[in-house]
C-alpha cells in the first residue's frame, strides 16, 4: 500500500470572501481601484481604503475629528518619539517613521501591542508579532 496521506496542521489564513467583481473603487490614498468591501488597500497597504472610520470601533468617521464619537478614543495620537500628529488614517509617524499604532492583520482594528488575540475578530496574533520582531 502506498499513498499515506499526511495532513499538516498549516497556518491557515482565513480567506477574504470571494466578493462579486465589478464594484470597485478608487482608494482614498492612492487611487487605485479597489473591492468594496476590501479593509485593506492592496497597493498601498493602508486600512480601510473607501471610508474614514475610527481605527478602534470601526464606526465612521469624519475628517478633522479629533475624537470618534462613537468609543469616545482620541483618533489623533503624538508620536511617541517626535511628538507629531498622528491621524486615523495612518499608523506610522509621517516624521520620523515610528509605528504609532499596530493593527489585527485580518480585520485591521487596532490592537495593542503582545495582544494574544484579536479582540474584534478573534485572529491569533503570535505569528504576527513574530513577524513584526515583538
Ligand atoms: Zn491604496
Ligand atoms: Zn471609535
Ligand atoms: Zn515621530
Ligand atoms: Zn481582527
Amino acid at each position: 500500500m502506498t499513498g499515506r496521506v499526511v495532513s499538516q496542521p498549516g497556518y491557515t489564513l482565513p480567506l477574504t470572501n470571494p466578493v462579486m467583481v465589478g464594484y470597485k473603487k478608487p482608494c482614498r490614498f492612492c487611487g487605485n481601484l479597489v473591492e468594496e468591501l476590501s479593509v485593506m488597500c492592496p497597493f498601498c497597504g493602508r486600512a480601510h481604503p473607501l471610508q474614514a472610520v475610527c481605527p478602534y470601533c470601526i464606526a465612521p468617521i469624519q475628517p478633522g475629528w479629533a475624537v470618534c464619537n462613537t468609543c469616545t478614543k482620541p483618533l489623533v495620537i503624538p508620536c511617541p518619539r517626535c511628538g507629531a500628529q498622528v491621524g486615523p488614517d495612518t499608523d506610522v509617524c509621517d516624521r520620523c517613521k515610528t509605528v504609532v499604532r499596530y493593527r489585527c492583520p485580518t480585520c485591521v482594528v487596532v490592537i495593542a501591542v503582545g495582544d494574544k488575540k484579536c479582540p474584534r475578530c478573534g485572529t491569533k496574533l503570535k505569528e504576527y508579532w513574530k513577524s513584526k520582531g515583538l
